[in-house]
């Protein structure tokens, strides 16, 4: 059985991770994994049950019963068979995800089943302890970064396209909040880890980024070879 390659993507809210990953993970024919999108899925379940995001307790029985699957692409989002591929995306959503991941016992879930989606088969994944937590021994790491005004604009674009129409000052705000938050948390906080590749995209297009990772991957993949 040919061996399965995992390529850890990790950085802050709005640096491009999604887009790049989802692209890069195309390429490669490798299965794309949103973990955001896990935590997302969780903490829209956690409001819609009236759930108070401080219950350790209680997030964490949710996060265990949760079934959060991906549909082939990883273009949509199922929670517990419903498409939840929009809802996640409110700005509230996020802001719920950044709270109740911090509880140790919500990452174990979801790490769980990030794992196990890795056995399965080659991933690119992208979130925020990937390369430090989840797969320390990755193929790859690399850590996407952006300036905050540029990682707010594009958080700020995305809105936008989605007809959602939020003030660019409160987006640059709730980007910051959630940032603070998920890098100075006590689990598995938001940092690079130390074999990861440091990619600043503030001055990049979506091309030259993805060309930057694809040559990445091909440095430390099977000793330069294609990997597939
Ligand atoms: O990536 P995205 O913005 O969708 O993630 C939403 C939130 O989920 C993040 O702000 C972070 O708090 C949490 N998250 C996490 N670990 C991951 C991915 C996301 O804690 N691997």
């Amino acid at each position: 059985m040919a061996k399965r390659v995992v390529i850890a993507i990790d950085g802050p809210a709005g640096a491009g991770k999604s887009t790049i990953a989802r692209r890069v993970a195309a390429r490669l024919g490798f299965v794309y994994v949103d973990t955001g999108a896990m935590y997302r899925a969780l903490a829209l379940w956690a409001i819609r049950a009236g759930v108070d995001l401080e219950d350790a307790h209680r997030l964490e029985q949710l996060a265990a019963e949760a079934r959060i699957e991906f549909e082939p692409g990883g273009s949509r989002v199922l929670l517990n068979g419903e498409d939840v591929t929009e809802a996640i995306r409110a700005p509230e959503v996020g802001s719920a995800a950044s709270r109740i991941s911090v509880f140790a016992g919500v990452r174990r879930a979801m790490v769980a089943e990030q794992r196990r989606i890795a056995r399965q088969a080659s991933v690119v994944m992208e979130g925020r302890d990937i390369g430090t937590v989840v797969f320390p021994a990755a193929d790859v790491k690399i850590f996407l970064d952006a300036s905050p005004e540029a990682r707010a604009q594009r958080r700020l674009r995305e809105l936008r396209e989605r007809g959602q129409d939020v003030p660019a000052e409160q987006v640059a705000a709730e980007l910051e909040e959630r940032d603070r938050r998920d890098r100075s948390r006590a689990e598995a906080p938001l940092m690079q880890a130390p074999d990861a590749v440091y990619l600043d995209t503030t001055a990049l297009s979506l091309e030259q980024v993805e060309q930057a990772v694809l040559r990445i991957v091909r440095e430390r993949v099977a000793n330069g070879q294609q990997p597939g």
